[in-house]
Formats: C-alpha cells, structure tokens, sequence
C-alpha cells in the first residue's frame, strides 16, 4: 500500500490530451490569455464558447488561465482562471464607461468570474501526507517523556544552574530510572547486566558502565571533573537520546514514504526539509541540545533511511 492511500488520499488525475498520460500537476500558473490565431480552444475546459451571429462579441471570454503541462510529454495545458460573462446593463449613463460596449443599440459589459485550480497540486498531497506523518512522530515520540531528560540537560547547559558534578549524579538516577533500577547502590554486577540487556550499540553500553564509575570516582574518591571528562558525559548523554528517539521512530518506517508508487506526487526535497524541521524543533524544545542538534537530526534522519534522494 502507497503512503497515500494510507493517509486516505486518492489523487485526482489529470489526463494528458496529447499523450494520455495520467498525472498530478507539479503546479498551476496563473496566466493572462494571449488570443492566437488558430489556438485550439478544446484547451479551455470553460462553457463552450457560443459565436453569436454577425459582429458581436462572444458570450463568454476568458482573460486568464491556469497553465500547466504534462510532465511526460510536455504538452501545454490550459484551463480556464477568469471567465467574462456578457451582461447586457439595464441602467446605465449616456457616455460608454471603459468596460462598456454598444451592441444593436444595448450597452453591454462583461462581468468576470475566477475559476479555482482544476486539479490539486502535488504540493497539497505532499503536505497531507506530512500532517499525517507529524501526527504519528509526535504521538510516538511522547511515550519517551524526552522532556524528562531534557529539563535536566537545559539546567547544566543552558541555565548553568548545576554544575558537571550534579549533572552527572542526576544523569545517573535517570538511567537508573530508565532500566528500572530504584536503588542508586545497586552492585556494578546488576548495573552491568540491566545495561547488557539493553538495545543499544556496544559502544554506547560500555559508556553506560563508565558513567557509573566517573559518578563512584566523585563521590568516593573526591575525583574532580575535567573538561574530557564533561566531554564524555555530554557525548553518552546525547548518544543515549539519539537512540532512544531512533528505537522508537524505527518502526514508524519513514523510510516507506519513498514507495514507488507514489513517486510521481511525493517531493523528497519538500518531506526531507518537513522532517528536518519538525525534529529540529521538537528535539530543541524537549532537550535543549543547541549547537549539537543539528547533527543529531541530520544523523537520525540518516539511520532512519529519510534521505533527499
Ligand atoms: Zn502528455
């Protein structure tokens, strides 16, 4: 099943006069109408045109259309945007305003109606498909209680209200926390076990560990925190949020919104920088992570398989 049909979208085709080809227009230029001579005016999906005899001025007259063309063949094709209707006026001065013409002896002028877009752009489909998408990402991502982590982080960097020691006392209750762990003296043989069982890449478990024994140094052994050491907290501390946010975006399968069959209406560039944006901004506002959040995104976006190609 295409991403569209999922999100309940059947797109309405346009077919291609010339070549028969089936397509959701890319766009719809609006576009003043150059009368030629001999244009065909099959091309006007407008009230049919109706020649009055002799002289007069057509019944109906179009001044502007909506102009796109069939991405395989290249043809032009128009519809109509701005439609004149010939109205003969009931009251009216004895000079011919502008717009006014004289016709066996009655003053007629046209009144001009605007005709939406025939088709919806893909762009439309495109930012369905996205509200559905932002809808699912935000839903999923709310189980992880980001917010919790981040409040944490934000008072260590941005608000300077701890300093490395507290962040990393506190950091450590909050992974205790996670692999359900109530008691912060638990042995190193239960931590290290809880972590193992953990789905998290190797490296990142053996960080884990370490964290464990940087918090045992501080205490104990009075260890003073360097700069590497604030490094390295900071790095297991955003690497546990990337995975924790990739887990649990993974089965969503971003990935699929390149199905082949809605290729042709889907724009990878439209939905990459949608997903960047939505991320960027949900992972700022929930951790904080400033001058290292758009690694992150770009990063995540990367594993999850969302790419601009
Ligand atoms: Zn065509």
């Amino acid at each position: 099943m295409s991403m569209l049909e999922e999100a309940g979208l059947k797109p309405k085709k346009l077919k291609c006069p010339n070549c028969s080809n089936k397509f959701v227009p890319k766009f719809f230029h609006r576009e003043k109408v150059k009368f030629e001579l001999g244009a065909p005016l099959h091309r006007f999906k407008i009230p049919k045109f109706k020649n009055s005899n002799g002289n007069s001025r057509p019944y109906n007259i179009v001044r502007r259309s909506w102009v796109t063309f069939c991405p395989k063949c290249k043809y032009i094709i128009k519809f109509a945007a701005e439609v004149g209707k010939k109205e003969m006026l009931a009251d009216f001065s004895s000079l011919l305003h502008l717009k006014e013409f004289k016709e066996n002896g009655n003053i007629y002028e046209y009144s001009f109606n605007d005709y939406e877009k025939p088709y919806k752009e893909a762009l439309y489909y495109n930012e369905i498909l996205m509200e559905d998408l932002r809808n699912d990402i935000l839903n999923t991502l709310e189980d992880l209680n980001l917010a919790h982590w981040g409040k944490l982080y934000k008072m260590w960097k941005r608000e300077s209200s701890i300093d490395s020691f507290k962040f990393l006392i506190r950091f450590y209750s909050l992974i205790l926390k996670h692999i359900e762990i109530q008691d912060v003296k638990i042995s190193n043989e239960k931590y290290s076990e809880k972590i193992k069982n953990l789905d998290l890449p190797e490296v990142l478990k053996k960080d884990l560990l370490e964290i464990k024994e940087l918090r045992r140094k501080t205490i104990y052994e009075y260890y003073d925190l360097n700069e590497v050491d604030e490094g390295f907290i900071r790095n297991v501390f955003i690497n546990l949020m990337f995975e924790l946010v990739f887990k649990k975006l993974e089965p969503l399968e971003l990935k699929s919104i390149y199905n082949k069959k809605d290729a042709e209406i889907l724009d990878n560039e439209f939905l990459y920088s949608e997903f960047k944006k939505l991320f960027s901004n949900y992972l700022e506002e929930q951790l904080g992570l400033g001058e290292y959040a758009n690694e992150f995104v770009i990063s995540l976006l990367n594993k999850l398989k969302v790419t601009l190609t």
